[in-house]
């Protein structure tokens, strides 16, 4: 059987095959899970693998595990979208939107701040800083605050990293700014 598996693979996309299977993958790549029962997506398709974020269903071996897990498959078991994982991500949310905010904060009074004066000023790293962070701060606060559901997920399951590396920046800066460091203007 594997035989077989082995042969379509890599010829079939795997969202084709998903889709083949009958599951409605939305925009945002997910699609309900046919491993557990559930009503809102959290079974994500990338091109080479899937996982579920609900029961954990996993295959890394492109679409041959697809078709593998499916013939296999054990009746469903009947799964509640858990309320423990709803308000573990509507946390984070407001967390996340805190923390974003503050640091675009920061970075609009660098860049009044520390902007450069005269052409001979050696330009501030932290201008620089917010020339090069803010666009994409802004943007992801935006979705933070207004994305679809599908959006929000995808951020907490494949964003955290970014959140938690600005937290780290902010709190580096609570320890620097004790110093008097801040030049006069
Ligand atoms: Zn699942």
């Amino acid at each position: 059987m594997s035989n077989v598996f082995q042969d379509i693979k890599d010829r079939v996309d795997l969202r084709e095959l998903v889709r083949y299977y009958g599951l409605d993958v939305n925009r945002g790549g997910f699609a309900c899970c046919p491993f557990h029962n559930e009503r809102t997506p959290s079974f994500k398709v990338y091109e080479d693998h899937f996982h579920c974020f609900g029961c954990g269903a996993h295959g890394d071996r492109i679409s041959s595990d697809f078709g593998l897990k499916l013939f296999d498959r054990e009746p469903a078991t009947p799964f509640k979208p858990s309320l423990k994982q709803k308000n573990e991500l509507n946390m984070w949310l407001f967390k996340s939107i805190k923390i974003i905010n503050e640091y675009i904060d920061i970075l609009e009074k660098w860049e009044k701040l520390y902007s450069p004066r005269s052409p001979v000023d050696n330009v501030d790293e932290r201008y620089l800083e917010s020339l090069h962070n803010k666009g994409y701060a802004e943007m992801f606060l935006e979705s933070l605050k207004h994305g679809d559901d599908d959006e929000k997920r995808e951020l907490y399951y494949e964003q955290r990293d970014y959140v938690r590396k600005i937290k780290e920046r902010l709190d580096k800066l609570d320890a620097v700014s004790r110093k008097p460091h801040f030049r006069a203007v």
